[in-house]
């Protein structure tokens, strides 16, 4: 019988069973029922019922999952054995209805609530953005007001779209309006592509969030993408990563690709420099990945890898 006091119980050994062997989990991770507990818990949002385009996020935690077989279990620029040092689980996914935007929703909320109750933090997978309103409402209900780190080509701060409060457009808006988020400790980075007109962007920093777009990143780099989150976030901090952040050459199965975004090794860096900063992130989340759009893997291979680093950030922030 496993215990509280028992060491983690990690993934299956690679070098005992072949990594393209066995049961699908993220990482090859135990289930929160193998595990009995869960410092870091991965949960599935399989919705895409509030997407504008192109649909087929709510395959993005199986693709995900998929993609995940090869990650190891040493994280070496964090020098960091996260799943040795705490128990990281996959938790399944939530039973999002995939015709009830409230409804799934309430379901994602319900099954973040409840990692979030018995101490874990979470790591969502999407899905698409709308899933991270419900994944934010849980993190602030445990934690309180949280600080936003958003990696996106689109700010998500739009007021409706055809009517609708509700779309993975409009999320950021309606967390900041609840009180779930504080946009003047929030940082938007990558933000690009055309615009309906310029008060898409306005509106945005007029609610109070901080931006470095995609031309600015040009000359600020890595380095100053790094320095303006670090300067404005506050703890806690909730990390959310659209995939989209990245340029379609990186991550073509996406819902709405824009040109001329980040390379994979520069979103990897951005969140490796969080690391040791002292922040406390309590939840994030990997969105928009959309399997039948991404025929060579090669999206979900980049979220796979974006989630490992975010489980590092999580697993260090655990630490007391
Ligand atoms: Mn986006
Ligand atoms: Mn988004």
């Amino acid at each position: 019988m496993r215990t509280p006091a028992s060491e983690p119980l990690g993934p299956t050994d690679a070098l005992v069973v072949p990594r393209f062997a066995g049961v699908r989990t993220f990482a090859r991770l135990p289930t929160l029922e193998q595990a009995g507990r869960a410092d870091v818990a991965v949960l599935g949002a399989p919705f895409d019922g509030a997407t504008t385009f192109r649909p087929g996020s709510r395959f993005g935690p199986a693709g995900i999952r998929e993609a995940s077989l090869l990650l190891r279990p040493y994280n070496e620029p964090m020098d960091l054995s996260p799943f040795a040092e705490s128990q990281v689980v996959d938790a399944g996914d939530a039973p999002a209805s995939p015709v009830d935007i409230e409804g799934a929703h309430r379901a994602i909320e319900e099954s973040a609530g409840a990692l979030h109750a018995s101490g874990a933090r979470v790591l969502g997978l999407g899905g698409d953005h709308s899933v991270a309103l419900p994944l934010v409402r849980a993190a602030a209900a445990a934690y309180g007001r949280l600080s936003l780190l958003q990696l996106d080509a689109h700010t998500d701060t739009w007021d409706s779209y055809f009517g609708a409060k509700v779309t993975h457009g409009t999320i950021f808006r309606r967390a900041a309006e609840e009180g779930a988020i504080d946009p003047h400790h929030s940082v938007q980075i990558g933000l690009r592509g055309s615009l309906y007109a310029p008060a898409d962007l306005a509106e945005n920093a007029e609610l109070g969030f901080s931006t470095l777009l995609a031309r600015e990143f040009d000359a600020a780099g890595v380095a100053g993408a790094i320095e303006l989150a670090l300067g404005q976030l506050r703890s806690p901090v909730y990390v959310t990563v659209d995939i989209d952040v990245l340029d379609p050459a990186f991550a073509p199965g996406t819902g709405t690709p824009e040109a001329g975004g980040l390379s994979s090794r520069e979103l990897l860096a951005i969140l490796r420099g969080l690391a040791g900063a002292g922040l406390d992130l309590v939840g994030a989340d990997v969105v928009e990945v959309s399997p039948p759009y991404d025929p060579a893997g090669v999206t979900a291979l980049a979220a796979a890898n974006a989630a490992y680093e975010l489980v590092g950030l999580l697993v260090l922030s655990g630490r007391s």
